[in-house]
């Protein structure tokens, strides 16, 4: 068997891997003079640390799977405290056990802090209200404010679907952001007891992880691995088109250069230019409208500043989008949030990542400033300061993402070709690295 794998971020590799493992001889493809994708490292004064992903969902397992497999199952770190949430009138942390920022204990002390008691009351009315029934709401802004009210709405749920998801609650279905809440909802008979439901049958520890050295090492190691099963990587390599044979038969891979025929492709690029390669083999979804991109800027500093030693917002803090005279959506403070990261950079010096919406350029002043409201710290001083523009061609929670995914759900494929990546799979490494194993499975088109 033939395959190839177009696209070299943490989907393609993972394809490609599993492609190998079960007897195909691979060729991977990548546009870029690099492999990661959206999982990179930079280095900010002298100190390596993630640009892109830098933590990942423990749901589902594929990804400590992976890792135990590559080898680097000792280097897998939880998480050192939580987040913060910056209101108009405070900062305080974000409550504990909730799920996208919907309490599960709507009147417990960390809930009240942040709504008030008179909001934490109308969010409990959400349990003596009548039975919510499955269904009822399909999107999640309308259903957390109409059973727990727009205090939770605006200054929890937004704060972490907005920075975090990049998606407007108000238009983001209940089902697309949080598969398995509605079912939930309909045996709790209410939204926090829902939540409550879920949680508990979550497993113990953090929900999300690291690695030591950065998550980056995932794709260091990957590609060591394809090396080891003999699978031809090939950079700055663009596909320019997937064809199918009139007849069925092999696929065609084209490229600038030459065109290469295979009975497998795993179509693992990223929304748009994957959309673009799949105009000849399902014409009706390469037709489709295309989401707006989503363009955002990681500001990352060295910061010299003992004051930080304290972690005084833990692992950072989220900007409510209500919170005006803050330019950027969130902070991280990656020293506080990774201790072998905070080891690495040295007492007294922090990493803090700051992230801005759209590619504009952001003045050192601004950032001075941002970070200073955002961490309650006056007269910080940057040691050093590195950005990185990310641009994400499909979100996959944006409308016309979902309505391409919903249409590929019910679309034909031409045998041996499967696709892969955030856009199909969703937004984060737990989605992408399961489904990409799902791809390259025998019999997945
Ligand atoms: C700043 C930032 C922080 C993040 N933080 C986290 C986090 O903490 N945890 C988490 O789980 N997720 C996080 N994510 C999301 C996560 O990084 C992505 O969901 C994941 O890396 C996407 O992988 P992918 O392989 O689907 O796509 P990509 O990584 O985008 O890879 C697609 C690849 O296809 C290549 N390509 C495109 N067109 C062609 C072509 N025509 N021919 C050949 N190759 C092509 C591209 O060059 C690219 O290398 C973050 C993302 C960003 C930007």
């Amino acid at each position: 068997m033939r395959a190839v794998v177009v696209g070299g971020g943490v989907a393609g590799l993972v394809a490609a891997r599993r492609l190998a493992i079960e007897g195909s001889a691979v060729v991977l493809l990548e546009a870029s003079d690099r492999l990661g994708g959206r999982v990179a490292a930079t280095r900010v004064g002298g100190v390596t640390v993630d640009a892109g992903a830098e933590s990942f969902a423990v749901r589902g397992g594929a990804v400590r799977a992976l890792i135990d497999e590559l080898g680097l199952g000792g280097a897998v770190q939880e998480p050192s405290g939580s987040a913060w949430v910056a209101l108009p009138d405070r900062t305080v942390p974000l409550p504990v056990g909730g799920l996208l920022g919907i309490p599960s204990s709507p009147l417990a002390t960390d809930v009240v802090r942040v709504l008030d008691a008179r909001g934490a009351l109308r969010a409990y009315a959400d349990r003596v209200r009548p039975v919510l029934k499955r269904g009822r709401y399909d999107r999640l802004g309308p259903l957390v404010r109409e059973r727990m009210g727009a205090r939770v709405l605006d200054r929890l749920v937004a704060s972490v679907v907005v920075n975090v998801y990049g998606a407007d609650p108000d238009e983001v279905p209940v089902d697309a952001i949080a598969p398995g809440l509605n079912g939930a909802i309909t045996t709790a008979g209410s939204l926090s007891g829902a939540v409550l439901q879920l949680r508990a049958a979550a497993p113990p520890g953090a929900a999300a992880q690291g690695l030591a050295g950065g998550v980056h090492r995932l794709v260091e190691a990957l590609e060591a691995d394809l090396r080891g099963r003999g699978v031809e990587v090939r950079t700055g390599t663009p596909v320019l088109g997937v064809h199918p044979a009139p007849f069925g038969g092999l696929l065609t891979v084209s490229t600038a250069r030459e065109d290469l025929q295979a009975d497998r492709v795993v179509l693992a690029a990223e929304g748009a230019a994957a959309l673009d390669l799949l105009s000849d083999a399902a014409p009706g979804l390469g037709r489709m409208p295309r989401p707006a991109p989503a363009v955002s800027r990681a500001v990352l500093l060295l910061v010299e500043d003992r004051r930080l030693d304290d972690a005084p917002r833990g692992t950072g803090v989220l900007r409510a989008p209500i919170t005006t005279g803050v330019r950027a959506s969130a902070v991280t403070h990656l020293t506080a949030k990774w201790p072998e990261l905070g080891a690495r950079a040295g007492r007294g010096r922090h990493l803090l990542r700051l992230s801005y919406r759209g590619g504009d350029a952001v003045p050192d002043a601004t950032v001075v400033a941002d970070a200073t409201a955002l961490l309650g710290l006056d007269g910080l001083h940057l040691a050093a300061r590195e950005d990185v523009v990310w641009t994400d061609t499909a979100p996959a929670l944006a409308p016309e993402t979902i309505a391409v995914r919903r249409a590929l759900a019910g679309a034909a494929l031409p045998d041996g070709l499967a696709v892969a990546g955030s856009w199909v799979a969703g937004t984060g490494l737990a989605s992408v690295v399961a489904a990409a194993e799902r791809a390259a499975r025998p019999g997945a088109s």
